[in-house]
C-alpha cells in the first residue's frame, strides 16, 4: 500500500549540528580551529539557512553548508587585518597603513617584541631609566635641536603641546592654517580640545606679520604654524615666514610651535619634488617646538615627534598627557633603527619610502615591462602605459613622480579592481579612464608573483 507522503516542514531537511560538523571538508577545520569555535560557526550558518528556507528559498546541499562553514572558519581565523599589495603608486597611503619599514627597523622591532629590553632601564647604573631617551638623542643629532620627544601619534603631539603650554591662554595661528588634515582632525577643534583659546589672525587668503603684532596680548601663550599638508593656495596669497613669527616671538617672550606635519629630513626638491619642509631647517629657523609624524616622509612606524627647546620638551615630558601618549617598545625600536639609517646617511637606500621616490624611471620601465609580459602570456589584456605615482600622506598635495603602469583593459574595471580588492592577497589598484592600473614604484619586487597570480585568479 503506497504511503501517503506527509507536508513536512522544509527546516526538518536541514542537518543537525553535529551532521554537519562530521562532514569529511569539516573535520580538519574544526581540529584545527577548535571545536567551540566550529559549533558556532555551524550554528550559523544554519541558523542563516533555516531563515532563508523560511523565505521560500531552496534547499541547501550539505556539501555546500559544509563549505560555508569551512569558509566562514578561515576568514575568522585569518582576523580582520593582514598585509595587502599596494598597486596604487601612491607611496604614502594612510589607509594603508602608511610607512612600510626597513629591515633594520622590522629587526629591530622584533628583537625588542620577543623579550625584554633596556627600554627604562639604565645598565651602567643598574637602576630605572628613560624610554623617551632613546628617541631623544638620535633626533637631537638629525635635527640639532636641543632635545625632543616620541610620542603615539603627530596629533597627538599636537594636542600634548598645545594642553602643557597653553591651557586657559590664547594661541595665536593664521587664518589660512585652521586646516582639516583629515580624519575629521581639524587645528580648531584640537585647539578648543586642550583647553587653549584660539585666535585667529589674518585672513584665509593672506595673513601679515602686523597681525600676529596685534594679537599678542599677556594672555599669548603660542605662535601656532601649521603647514598645509594636504592643500595648496595659488594666487593672491601672503602667509609670515617662520623666520618672522620667531623674530616677533623672541621679542614678545613668546615660544613659537610649527607643526610640519609631515616634514622631512631630506630635501624632496632632490627627487624633482616641490620642497616639503625640513625639520632640521625649521629647528635652524629657531622654531621653539617642531612637530612631525614618524610615518609619513620620515617612513618610520606611527609616531609623533617633538624636538625644541630643553625646557619646553621638559614641560611636555612632565605632563600628565605624556604618558597616555606615550609609545611602546616596539615603537621606539622601529624609531631608532629608521633614525640610524639617516645618521649613516643611507636612508634613501634603506628606508622604503626615500627607495620608492628615488626608484629610476627605467627600473620602473622594466618591471612594468616584466608584469604586462607575463600577464598577456596569460591571456590578458595588458599593456604598459607612462602614469604618475603620488606621494600621499598629506605630504607635496599635487606632487606626482613619472612612472611606469601595467594598464588592463577588462570588460568592467570596477569588478576586476573589486575582484583585486577581495583576493588572497588583496591587490589595491587604481582605476582611471576605464582601465585598471598597476603601478610597481609601491611594489616591492619580491610581491611581483603574488601580485600577478592575483590579477589572474581575479579576471574571471
Ligand atoms: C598628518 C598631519 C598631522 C597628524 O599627524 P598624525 O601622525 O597622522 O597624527 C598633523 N598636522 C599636519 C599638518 C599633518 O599633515
Amino acid at each position: 500500500m503506497p504511503v501517503k507522503p506527509v507536508a513536512t516542514d522544509p527546516r526538518r531537511s536541514l542537518p543537525s549540528v553535529d551532521r554537519l560538523l562530521s562532514h569529511q571538508f569539516l573535520a580538519a577545520a574544526a581540529a584545527e580551529h577548535g571545536r567551540e569555535l566550529a559549533v558556532e560557526v555551524a550554528r550559523a550558518v544554519l541558523a542563516a539557512a533555516r531563515a532563508t528556507l523560511q523565505a521560500g528559498g531552496a534547499t541547501p546541499t550539505l556539501d555546500g553548508l559544509a563549505a560555508e562553514v569551512a569558509g566562514r572558519l578561515v576568514a575568522t581565523a585569518r582576523g580582520t587585518l593582514y598585509p595587502v599589495i599596494n598597486a596604487t603608486g601612491v607611496i604614502i597611503h594612510t589607509n594603508l597603513g602608511r610607512a612600510p619599514l626597513s629591515q633594520a627597523a622590522r629587526a629591530a622591532m622584533d628583537a625588542v617584541a620577543a623579550g625584554y629590553s633596556n627600554l627604562e632601564y639604565d645598565l651602567d647604573a643598574g637602576e630605572r631609566g628613560s624610554r623617551y631617551l632613546h628617541a631623544e638623542t638620535l633626533l637631537c643629532r638629525l635635527t640639532g635641536a636641543e632635545a625632543g620627544l616620541a610620542v603615539n601619534n603627530n596629533a597627538g603631539a599636537i594636542f600634548l603641546v598645545l594642553s602643557a603650554l597653553a591651557v586657559g591662554r590664547e594661541v595665536v595661528i593664521s587664518r589660512g592654517q585652521l586646516v582639516e588634515i583629515g580624519g575629521g582632525f581639524r587645528i580648531p577643534d584640537v585647539l578648543r580640545q586642550s583647553g587653549a583659546r584660539l585666535v585667529e589672525v589674518g585672513t584665509t587668503n593672506r595673513t601679515h606679520l602686523r597681525d600676529f603684532q596685534e594679537a599678542i596680548g599677556p594672555e599669548t601663550a603660542l605662535l601656532l604654524r601649521v603647514h598645509s599638508s594636504n592643500f595648496r593656495q595659488i594666487g593672491f596669497t601672503a602667509e609670515v615666514s617662520l623666520a618672522d613669527m620667531v623674530e616677533l616671538g623672541r621679542k614678545a617672550g613668546v615660544p613659537v610651535v610649527d607643526d610640519l606635519g609631515s616634514g622631512s629630513l631630506l630635501d624632496t626638491t632632490r627627487y624633482g619634488l616641490a620642497a616639503e619642509p625640513m625639520v632640521q631647517q625649521s629647528v635652524a629657523a629657531g622654531a621653539d617646538l617642531v612637530t612631525f609624524s614618524g610615518d609619513k616622509l620620515l617612513g618610520g612606524p606611527q609616531a609623533g615627534l617633538i624636538v625644541g627647546r630643553q625646557a619646553l620638551v621638559a614641560q611636555l615630558r612632565h605632563h600628565p598627557l605624556a604618558r597616555t601618549l606615550r609609545v611602546d617598545k616596539s615603537t621606539l625600536a622601529g624609531l631608532q633603527a629608521t633614525l640610524l639609517h639617516y645618521l649613516r646617511g643611507e636612508a634613501e637606500r634603506e628606508v622604503p619610502v626615500w627607495r620608492m621616490i628615488a626608484e629610476p624611471l627605467d627600473a620602473l620601465g622594466a618591471r612594468a615591462d616584466g608584469w604586462a609580459a607575463a600577464l598577456c602570456a596569460r591571456g590578458l589584456a595588458a599593456e604598459v602605459i607612462p602614469s604618475t605615482s603620488a606621494i600621499g600622506g598629506g605630504a607635496l598635495p599635487g606632487e606626482t613622480l613619472p612612472t611606469r603602469a601595467v594598464a588592463l583593459t577588462h570588460p568592467d574595471p570596477d569588478a576586476l579592481a573589486a575582484a583585486l580588492r577581495r583576493g588572497d592577497p588583496p591587490v589595491v589598484v587604481r582605476v582611471a579612464e576605464g582601465r585598471v592600473l598597476l603601478d610597481p614604484r609601491t611594489t616591492p619586487p619580491a610581491e611581483d608573483s603574488a601580485l600577478l597570480a592575483a590579477v589572474v585568479a581575479a579576471w574571471g
